[in-house]
């Protein structure tokens, strides 16, 4: 059980402005596992003042080599404490263990240390012409973080957001926020000085709203849903805020017909099963020639279930529950909508009777997907595989490019060259060819509704830093 009474304001605990607290739940046991404070815009105005200050003050007048090294020591405490965080994680989001330690632990470590040398390698100014371009952080940042891969997208917002001279107030998602709170606790542990971090507990619609119209706040950095996102730019707007979103996405991934099938289509299928398929750039979309539909979809049911399902703790599972039981609402939702609207249901569709407690769905393939069905047009962020057949390769292309979204995807064939050539077609932020690696120094994120700007690497700090031209 991990209590947190207190949100972290000022590089200290901080009694909230209420007593109001909010109940976090285990996805696989449906228990409670802890607790936060329900924050208010009175919190939320504290921890801006707290950053601005910070800001304004010693923070502001930190070398790049200074900032590196705070962030060497904040990825050495996370990384003391890697197992304590993956277990937190496997408890709150469901994400099996051994994913919890590679990606859910590991992967934000990483990220943090990235930072730390790109801080170090960063040339922050240059000339052109009589001009001296100055790159300078942007100023106080609010990061508004989502539950999937929390920590991850935590430290893909703070890690550049610091490297960069920024200061931070943090509100985590209230449906996973136990790691965030552990970061504090490291922060607090490493001496990070005051009021560069901050970190307030409590809901979108109160705390989110609030920061993100806060007038102290100067960029706005979003991880979460379209209409979140949405919310959250309009409200920036008033104030003329930077904003960066990084949304949802409805990835496609195209097989050409001289991939080798097995290999690509068992990659495919455990790609969109990530994280019981609750990976914003997940390939939910399998992209088939039709002669090789059935071949695609028997290879697909094989790999699906050859993912066991069970207990995030226990070492051999695969696939966990689903976070909690609106996400599993509304995935089920979805899959009877693909059913109503005429979609071949080849695997799964319900409840495993196995798990009465927990929020689990049955890993789910669907066959004969039409390009207009809701399955294959809205992000559902849960183990369902849609398999659209096509003819030709410029219909493939079409039907990948055919939503409002466009964060990630994937390419297979035999021919790298015309893969790659496949690749520069589609309109996402993100495309792996024959399986190419997720490689942390590349940017991700979004064209089209799927969002603005990008995180990781060096274009991820540069979100953070805006230019000054001084001439003379
Ligand atoms: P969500 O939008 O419900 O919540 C995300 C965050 O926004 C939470 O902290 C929440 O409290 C806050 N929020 C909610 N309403 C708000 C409002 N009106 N004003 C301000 N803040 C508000 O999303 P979620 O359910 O936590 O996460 C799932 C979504 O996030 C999916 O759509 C997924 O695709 C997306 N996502 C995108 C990426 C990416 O990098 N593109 C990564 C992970 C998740």
């Amino acid at each position: 059980m991990r209590t947190y009474p207190n949100h972290y304001i000022n590089g200290a605990w901080r009694a909230p402005a209420t007593a109001a607290t909010i109940e976090v739940l285990s996805a696989s046991t449906e228990a409670v596992i802890g607790s936060i404070p329900a924050g208010t815009p009175a919190d939320a105005d504290a921890a801006v003042a707290a950053a601005r200050a910070a800001f304004d003050g010693p923070w502001g007048a930190t070398t790049p080599a200074e900032r590196a090294g705070w962030l060497d020591q904040l990825a050495a405490a996370l990384k003391a404490r890697a197992n304590e965080i993956a277990e937190t994680i496997a408890g709150e989001v469901g994400s099996p263990l051994s994913m919890a330690q590679n990606i859910q632990a590991g992967l934000p470590i990483a990220v943090t240390s990235s930072y730390a040398k790109l801080a170090r390698e960063a040339s922050f100014e240059r000339e052109v012409g009589n001009s001296l371009l100055v790159r300078e952080p942007y100023g106080v940042v609010a990061a508004i973080t989502p539950w999937n891969y929390p920590l991850h997208q935590i430290m893909a917002k703070v890690a550049p957001a610091l490297a960069a001279g920024c200061t931070v107030v943090l509100k985590p998602s209230e449906i996973a926020p136990l790691n965030a709170f552990l970061l504090a606790e490291v922060c607090i542990e490493i001496g990070l000085p005051a009021g560069v971090l901050n970190i307030v507990g409590g809901t979108g619609p109160v705390v989110g709203e609030a920061l993100a119209a806060h007038p102290a706040v100067d960029l706005v950095s979003f991880t979460g849903s379209l209409r979140a996102g949405r919310r959250v730019s309009a409200l920036a707007a008033e104030t003329v805020k930077k904003v960066t979103l990084e949304l949802g996405g409805k990835s496609a991934f195209v097989i050409l017909d001289d991939a080798p099938l097995e290999k690509a289509v068992t990659i495919g299928a455990k790609n969109a099963l990530l994280n019981s398929g609750q990976t914003c750039s997940a390939w939910t979309r399998m992209i088939v020639p039709r002669a090789l539909q059935q071949q695609a979809l028997d290879i697909a049911a094989s790999a699906m279930a050859s993912l066991k399902l069970g207990d995030p703790f226990a070492a051999d599972t695969r696939l966990g529950p689903l976070i909690s039981a609106t996400q599993r609402e509304r995935v089920e939702g979805y899959i009877a909508k693909g059913n109503a609207e005429g979609a071949r249901l080849v695997t799964g569709g319900g409840r495993p009777a196995e798990f009465p407690r927990g929020y689990y769905v049955q890993p789910t393939l669907f066959a004969d997907v039409a390009p207009a069905m809701t399955i294959a047009q809205e992000e559902i962020f849960g183990p369902v595989l849609s398999v659209l057949p096509y003819d030709t390769d410029d219909e493939a292309v079409a039907i990948a490019n055919g939503t409002i979204y466009g964060l990630g995807g994937g390419v297979w064939s035999a021919d790298q060259g015309r893969a790659l050539a496949i690749a520069r077609r589609m309109r996402a932020g993100q495309v792996d060819v024959n399986g190419g690696r997720f490689n942390l120094l590349a940017p991700f994120g979004g064209y089209k509704q799927s969002g603005v700007g990008r995180e990781l690497g060096e274009l991820g700090m540069e979100e953070y830093l805006q230019v000054k031209s001084i001439q003379r």
